[in-house]
């Protein structure tokens, strides 16, 4: 009997970079090749699929894009996180404080 299949996937990070993300709002993005390979007896023979994408660090919001946009991004300048954070993030509001939660400060400290 011969076992094949193409659900195994792997991995490769090229590069990380600093841009808003449109959903949580958070900086940081990290670019990543993802292979699917053909596999005979659970071993990846050759990639069936590549896809080319960037995701937040935070909630995993992706982006596909082709390979030449990928590695043209990764190249392209951009400020140090520092001058991006001083440019963007406005002082905190007054509200800023996380609201004091009395119950999970409890399980805190049983835990
Ligand atoms: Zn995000």
């Amino acid at each position: 009997m011969i076992i094949f299949g193409w659900g195994f996937k792997t991995n490769k990070i090229f590069g990380s970079k600093n841009a808003r993300c449109q959903v949580c709002n958070n900086m940081g993005f990290t670019y990543i090749r993802t292979r699917t390979w053909f596999t005979l007896f659970f071993i990846p023979i050759f990639p069936i699929g590549t896809v080319w994408g960037k995701y937040c660090n935070i909630c995993g919001n992706g982006f596909k894009m082709t390979k030449e946009r990928f590695f043209a991004e990764l190249a392209e300048h951009r400020p140090e996180p520092q001058a991006v954070f001083a440019e963007y993030d406005a002082p905190p509001a007054s509200n800023a404080q996380p609201e004091y939660d009395a119950q999970s400060a409890a399980d805190y400290r049983e835990s």
